[in-house]
């Protein structure tokens, strides 16, 4: 990597892929990440990485010889999943999506998805565990084609390999699939730029303070470079690869570990290098200047068009920008969202002060509703819906955007009565006797009074008698007598021969479409 930066290149040059791997639980990511860091590290690391530091990089031999690199985002441990998950489909130029063959795509599965498709990554799917006697790689293809997830040989484009990360079989294949989508996407970086990346891990150390790994995705940073993440400043003490070895500078890819922040950087910030202190100060003010702006999402709204104002709250900065994306991007002919706030943390006095005020809803991800927030919501004082699976977020909202747009009435006809006799007739009540000539007659349905096949009238049956009992239904063939209350009084009466069409009318929630 030194060696690199003292031959630099002036024009940008392709950098090898960054690489996440997603998927549901126990579907194969850890193994699948220390198979390929067993099996490909690159050879100056055969000594193997010991410290894990959030990612690794390996080298890979294509069928045609040449060698190239890709940095893994590796993942591991289930707590810190959901974090690591949403930033690193963040970091990530591709994002390999892991599904079991054994088990089948999972409600995380497309949660995953939902969130690679929302961080841009491209995707490459990797069904898992084709080991297994019960493995059906098949169905799997189809689970994903009927969500519209069309994978290559199933009507799509989606690159997909089988794989076990147990054997690992198809593995060479799919690392030289990704250098493939690699090479198409033209990842292009230039040694020549101060560098920029984004922060993957930081912690402090006792001894050496503060800890960071970063990803740097273009340019190039330099011992004693000053380095800006957030409102985390610093000036670079040490600079160390992967494999522990200590660099003067480092360029686009690798995974480094930095030292010399002088407070914690936030994980999944994007950090700026400069060599120039003013810049440094000046970039660190800037962040602070729009930090305390009020996290408020200016949106056009369409005059006219019903709009939901929604306040999202999340439980990491990666998962925020991800809802602010998905959610913020629900935007039908019928109806939009307008995200008023996003924010990381659990729902607030404030956020029901501004939910009341602006009539919004609240949509909580993976972090918790407090008991005195959930009575206000029972209450139905406030709208809010808390979720630990964005899709099943995302359908709240929907459901909440759907109730904004005026609503569907599907009649459903049941039958067609003929008026014998009339008995009591008043403006708002009317008592008749008839035939059911077709279906069914029923107590509470809906009538049409048909004269001459034009509706003179339409009401109510709220009773019905056969034989001077009530009865709550009667079929085709019977004679009964009924009560009908039109809508609205009515000059006009029922008349023996008159027609009643009978039905039941169904009201669904509008269409956002
Ligand atoms: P993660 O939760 O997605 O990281 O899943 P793990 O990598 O921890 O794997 C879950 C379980 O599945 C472990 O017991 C693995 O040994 C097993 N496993 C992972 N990949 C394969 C595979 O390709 N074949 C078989 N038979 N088992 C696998």
């Amino acid at each position: 990597m030194t060696k690199k930066t003292s031959q630099p290149v002036v024009s940008p040059t392709e950098r090898p892929p960054i690489v996440a791997v997603l998927g549901h639980i126990d579907h194969g990511k850890t193994t699948l990440l220390d198979f390929i860091r067993k099996t490909a590290v690159a050879a100056k690391e055969s000594g193997g990485i010991t410290q894990h530091i959030g990612a690794y990089e390996i080298e890979h031999t294509l069928p045609d010889g040449t060698k190239k690199r890709i940095t893994f985002l590796d993942t591991p441990g289930h707590e810190a999943f959901s974090k690591m998950r949403s930033r690193g489909a963040n970091v990530a130029d591709i994002a390999i999506l892991v599904v079991a063959a054994d088990e089948g795509a999972k409600p995380q599965t497309f949660e995953a998805l939902e969130q690679i498709q929302a961080s841009g990554a491209t995707l490459i799917v990797a069904i898992n565990k084709i080991d297994k006697p019960e493995a059906k790689p098949e169905k799997i293809k189809q689970q994903l084609a009927e969500k519209g997830v069309m994978l290559e040989g199933w009507g799509g484009q989606i690159s997909n390999q089988e794989i076990s990360a147990k054997t690992g079989a198809g593995i060479p294949d799919l690392l030289s699939l990704v250098l493939l989508t690699a090479e198409l996407e033209e990842f292009k970086a230039n040694t020549q730029e101060e560098a920029k990346g984004v922060v993957i891990e930081a912690h402090k150390n006792a001894r050496i303070g503060i800890v960071a790994t970063l990803i740097i995705k273009t340019g190039t940073l330099h011992r004693g470079d000053f380095i800006v993440a957030g409102n985390a400043v610093g000036k670079l003490k040490t600079v160390a690869l992967s494999d522990g070895s200590t660099a003067d500078s480092a360029t686009f890819s690798s995974p480094v570990v930095v030292t010399g922040f002088e407070s914690l950087p936030e994980v999944g910030e994007e950090f700026h290098i400069t060599s120039d202190k003013k810049k440094a100060e000046s970039l660190a003010a800037q962040f602070k200047a729009t930090a305390q702006q009020p996290a408020v999402v200016e949106k056009e709204i369409q005059e006219g068009k019903p709009t939901l104002n929604v306040i999202l709250k999340a439980d990491t900065s990666g998962t925020k920008e991800a809802l602010e994306k998905i959610i913020g991007g629900l935007v039908f002919p019928a109806a939009e969202v307008n995200v008023v706030k996003s924010e990381v943390g659990e729902i607030t006095d404030n956020d029901i002060s501004l939910a009341q005020s602006v009539n919004a809803f609240i949509a909580a991800f993976k972090v918790k509703m407090p008991p005195n927030i959930a009575k206000l919501v029972q209450s139905g004082e406030i709208r809010a819906t808390q979720a630990d699976i964005i899709y099943e977020l995302v359908d709240a909202v929907k459901d909440a955007l759907r109730a904004l747009t005026p609503p569907v009435i599907v009649r459903h006809d049941l039958g067609t009565l003929s008026v014998l006799a009339t008995f009591k007739i008043e403006k708002t009540r009317m008592i008749a006797g008839g035939k059911v000539t077709s279906g069914k007659m029923k107590k509470g349905a809906k009538a049409d009074v048909k004269r001459k096949d034009v509706v003179v009238m339409t009401g109510k049956i709220t009773q019905l008698q056969h034989n001077k009992e009530d009865i709550p239904e009667l079929s085709s063939g019977s004679e009964c007598g009924f009560m009908f209350v039109p809508v609205a009084p009515s000059e006009k009466r029922i008349e023996a021969g008159d027609q009643l069409e009978i039905y039941e009318e169904e009201i669904k929630p509008g269409s956002l479409e």
